[in-house]
Formats: C-alpha cells, sequence, structure tokens
C-alpha cells in the first residue's frame, strides 16, 4: 500500500501511532510534523531532567525516525506554516498528535501577578523549551506554592531543592540550575484541594523526596487516614496503599539537620493569590471530601510566598479548524471525521505515562486502516515545495541529530547533556 499518512506532533502518541502504521500497512510513507526542531515532545520537554533515564524511550522512537519511509517535519508547525486543508490535500489521512500541554487558569484573584506560572511555562523553563526560555521566574524570596498534588507538582517541587550535586547526572539547563542555585529558598508547599487518597502521585515519584539532601518532606499526620478506603480495586489500590505508607512514613520523620521544607499540604483550595506588584503569599480555604467531592468549608489561612506554580490539569490546542469537546479534540474512538484521527493527550486528555499511549495509539490507527478506501495522495515531496516557497527552514532527521550530538558534546562532565534552548541557536548549528 503506497498511502501517504501525517501525523501532526512527535511526542510519544505520535511516534506510536507512526510505528503502528509501518506495521499495519507496509510499504507506505509516513511524514511526522513537528512545531520544534526537536522531536518526542514531553520526553524532552516535560519528563524531569533528574528523571534522565525516562528519555530514554525516546531511543525506540528515533530507531522509528531510521526507517527509510518516515520522515520528520522538524521546525513545522501545522496551522502557521502548513494549514489543515493543505495537510488533508496532501495525505490520506491526518493522525493528530499535538498532546494536550497547555495550562489550565485557576479563576481567582490575583492569578495575572508577576510571580504566577502555569506548569507548562515552569517545567518548560527548566527544561529549555524554546518558548519558555526566558521566563527568568521570581525565585528572589523564600517560598513557593505549587498548586496541585500530582506527579508534575512533585517534580516541580523535587527539581526545586536538589543540589547542584545532586543535579549532577540530570540534565537540567544551565541557566536554570544557576537560578535555582542562586536562590535563597527554604520552604516549598504543595497544596491539594482533595486528600492524600484521591491524590495523583505515583509512589515511585512520591518515594524520591524522602531521599533528598538538603529538604525534608513534611506531612501532618492528622491529614492522613488509618487506611485507604473508597471502593478502590486492584492495582489502583494497590498504588494509594504505597502512597499511603511513604506518607506516613514522612509524616513520622524528623529531620531538623536539613533547612530546606517541602509541606504537602491536603484539603486546601486557593482563593486569592496576594500581592500589588508582584506575589505576596496566597489565600487558600479548607475543605472536605464530600462524596468525593472537595467542599469548602469557609476557614481561610494565608501563607507568604515569592511564587505560585499551578499545576492542576492542561488542554489541547488544536490548528484551526478542528473541532474541540472541552480540554481534547472532539472525536469517537479517535476518529475526528473522515480522513482525521486523533491519539494520545490530545485525544484523551492528559492522563497516563508514555507507554499508556502505546495501544491507544495502535487502537486508532486500526481504524486509520479500515477507513483508508483509497490512497493517491502526493504526500511529502509537494509540502516540502510548498515549505521551501514560504521560506520555513524544515529540520530533517539528520539534521535533528547532528543538533542532540551537539548537546552531548558540550556538556561539561559530569552532567550528560546540555541542550541548546533557543530555535536559531540549533538552525544556526545547520546553516
Ligand atoms: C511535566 C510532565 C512530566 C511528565 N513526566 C513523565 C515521566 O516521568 N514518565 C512518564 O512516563 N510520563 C511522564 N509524563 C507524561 C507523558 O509525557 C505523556 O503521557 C506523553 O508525553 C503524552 O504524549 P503526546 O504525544 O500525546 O503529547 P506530547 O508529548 O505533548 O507531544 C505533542 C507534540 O506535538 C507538538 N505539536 C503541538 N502542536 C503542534 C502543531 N500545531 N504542529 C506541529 N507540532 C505540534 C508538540 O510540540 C509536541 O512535540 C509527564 C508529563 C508532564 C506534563
Amino acid at each position: 500500500m503506497n498511502a501517504k499518512f501525517a501525523i501532526v506532533g512527535s511526542g510519544p502518541a505520535g511516534m506510536y501511532a507512526a510505528d503502528a502504521l509501518l506495521k499495519s500497512a507496509p510499504g507506505c510513507s509516513v511524514d511526522v510534523f513537528e512545531k520544534y526542531p526537536a522531536p518526542y515532545g514531553l520526553i524532552r520537554y516535560g519528563v524531569a531532567p533528574d528523571h534522565y533515564k525516562t528519555r530514554n524511550t525516546s531511543r525506540q522512537f528515533a530507531r522509528t525516525f531510521e526507517e527509510n519511509s518516515v520522515d520528520f517535519f522538524g521546525n513545522v508547525e501545522i496551522g502557521k506554516d502548513i494549514s489543515m486543508a493543505e495537510l488533508r490535500e496532501h495525505y490520506d489521512s491526518v493522525i493528530l498528535a499535538m498532546g494536550a500541554y497547555n495550562d489550565r487558569k485557576l479563576g481567582i484573584n490575583g492569578e495575572n501577578l508577576n510571580g504566577v506560572y502555569g506548569a507548562c511555562a515552569f517545567v518548560g523553563w527548566y527544561n529549555g523549551h524554546p518558548e519558555f526560555r526566558d521566563l527568568d521566574p521570581l525565585l528572589d524570596k523564600d517560598g513557593v506554592a505549587v498548586i496541585g498534588i500530582g506527579n508534575v507538582a512533585l517534580d516541580v517541587c523535587r527539581v526545586l531543592s536538589k543540589t547542584r550535586a545532586e543535579h549532577d547526572t540530570s540534565d537540567i539547563c544551565k541557566h536554570a540550575l544557576d537560578a535555582i542555585e542562586a536562590s535563597p529558598l527554604s520552604t516549598l508547599h504543595m497544596f491539594g484541594r482533595r486528600g492524600p487518597i484521591e491524590a495523583g502521585f505515583t509512589p515511585k515519584e512520591l518515594g524520591e523526596i524522602r531521599e533528598l539532601e538538603k529538604c525534608a518532606a513534611i506531612v501532618n499526620a492528622s491529614q492522613l487516614p488509618n487506611k485507604v478506603e473508597g471502593g478502590f480495586e486492584g492495582r489502583t489500590k494497590g498504588i494509594k496503599e504505597k502512597n499511603l505508607k511513604i506518607l506516613k512514613e514522612l509524616s513520622d520523620q524528623n529531620k531538623p539537620e536539613k533547612n530546606v521544607r517541602m509541606n504537602l499540604t491536603f484539603y486546601a483550595s486557593p482563593i486569592e493569590i496576594l500581592g500589588t506588584d508582584r506575589v505576596e503569599g496566597i489565600r487558600l480555604e479548607k475543605t472536605d471530601m464530600v462524596d468525593g467531592k472537595a467542599v469548602a468549608t469557609g476557614n481561610t489561612f494565608e501563607i507568604s510566598c515569592g511564587s505560585v506554580v499551578t499545576a492542576i490539569g492542561y488542554h489541547t490546542l488544536p490548528p484551526e479548524g478542528v473541532p474541540l469537546n472541552g480540554g481534547t479534540v472532539a472525536n469517537e474512538n479517535g476518529r475526528v471525521e473522515p480522513g482525521v484521527y486523533v491519539v494520545g493527550w490530545a485525544k484523551r486528555g492528559p492522563s497516563g505515562t508514555i507507554p499508556t499511549n502505546g495501544p491507544d495509539s495502535r487502537d486508532v490507527i486500526e481504524l486509520v486502516i479500515e477507513d483508508l478506501e483509497t490512497a493517491g495522495k502526493p504526500g511529502g515531496k509537494e509540502v516540502d515545495i510548498l515549505l521551501q516557497k514560504r521560506g520555513v527552514r524544515r529540520v530533517n532527521f539528520k539534521e535533528w541529530q547532528k543538533i542532540s550530538d551537539m548537546e552531548y558534546s558540550r556538556a561539561q562532565p559530569p552532567r550528560p547533556r546540555e541542550r541548546f534552548t533557543r530555535v536559531e541557536e540549533m538552525l544556526a548549528i545547520l546553516d
């Protein structure tokens, strides 16, 4: 079958989809479009830099790009450099895999103050995401309040609390490491409007905060139930039991020798961010859990802090013309309309780990193949001509490898890699 497929987004969902297409439609060609010169989506720009090994998942995706029938169109944004309509003219099917990594707003007063950051921006800053390279977050005063009790909130607190030596094996960007080291930060807060059982952490990530060199995690024992209740079963129940065990361990420990504190506070919902020119504090309201929902109690308290990071959820931002359903692309089992499909976070919303995207993408590709009636669209060759006419500097996979090799070779040991954080820097290596 000589069908031509376009995938929008080179994160895990797009790459699992490319792999599934190669297996289900031998002879086809697959072009993967990516907004940035660097592929792999959140594997590069989301996963915490001290979880360096997790990034190795990208190796399997590099093998997919090495197949002759798969082509990387890096530095090409669909909706800006090429429209959805043009993509549909050139490909037999289009698979949207653009993720859902855009911050949701809290919707409270003070949210626009200097010093309030969404997790996408903040995580993007320490991971060298070109859009957030110059975020320069306010870390000049003590106290950062992170809103959210999932793995992303834990990542942010852990990265901020580590010493330079602890970051030796991580690929945190130099600008961020210098700023964190220079900061007087000694208090980190993590607030969740629900309780420890409802928290979205996984035991591995939660367990890591027991072992930090200069930071002690503080949990109030009175906020912990004796056991996991609420009808959880199987694997989910197991995860919650492990989390509770770790939280109990943390609540029992006393580590006065550590001068940084990471306070985990449950049942607290932010109602106002305080300050005039910049963040000076945050007001929260205590909550109770009623029928699985956090209900306000009217009982408020304030803490002082110099910045706030929100990690409360994300939504997709598709190219013009793609229908939305809340924070995701409107679809039925991955089918948006005949010839257009969606996979990954753009389809399901922001849930699941990298491997979760594998079976999801494979299921949708089965549908793509079932629906395919004719194949005869021109594909990438004509798209390349269009891009050249428009002066768009497409980055192909070999060129990306050149950029990537430079990132390794310029790193100061023992740090494994020093990323380029600006698109111009990356393109300058090539031209
Ligand atoms: C902060 C954070 C940390 C995480 N840490 C882990 C972890 O340690 N381990 C783990 O297993 N999972 C982790 N996850 C979850 C994991 O990253 C996701 O499951 C996965 O990345 C979702 O894949 P995706 O392909 O749907 O989206 P993404 O990874 O977001 O990929 C989407 C891609 O589409 C591109 N794109 C968007 N719009 C366009 C456009 N218009 N044109 C062209 N390209 C476009 C984007 O630039 C991006 O490269 C983490 C998630 C976050 C947010």
